[in-house]
């Protein structure tokens, strides 16, 4: 079998992670880098390693990501705005194989990114 992702061993409650949201479908906790003051990591609970790997039976699930996204900006007061960001695959600068949207916030974002 393989080896558990460490965002699976966060769901599974195995590692600590300071969760910030979560319901049914969905879990939120800090990254553990933070690249802005708010840099918050939105998860699906089902393991889907990447975006490319999403199937039409995730649609819903891809719904419900950005809408506790919307959430928990509401909740960081991130009224001026911030940044949502998907990393897929290699070339998109994805690191950990779990499907995870990236909420920015808390400061004027550079555009484009490296
Ligand atoms: P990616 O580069 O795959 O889009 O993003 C992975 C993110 O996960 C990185 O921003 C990294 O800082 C974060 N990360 C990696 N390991 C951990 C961890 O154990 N705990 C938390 N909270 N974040 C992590």
């Amino acid at each position: 079998m393989a080896a558990k992702t460490i965002f699976k061993r966060i769901i599974d409650k195995e590692i600590a992670a300071q969760i910030v949201y979560e319901d049914e479908h969905c879990l939120a906790f800090r990254d553990i880098n933070p690249q802005a003051p708010i840099h918050v990591l939105v998860i699906p609970r089902k393991e889907i390693p990447s975006l490319a790997h999403a199937t039409e039976d995730d649609t819903v699930l891809l719904g419900q990501l950005l809408a506790a996204v919307r959430v928990i900006a509401d909740q960081m007061k991130l009224a001026n705005g911030y940044r949502v960001i998907i990393n897929c695959g290699p070339d998109g600068g994805q690191t950990v194989d779990h499907l995870h949207v990236h909420l920015l916030g808390g400061r004027r974002l550079d555009w484009p990114p490296g």
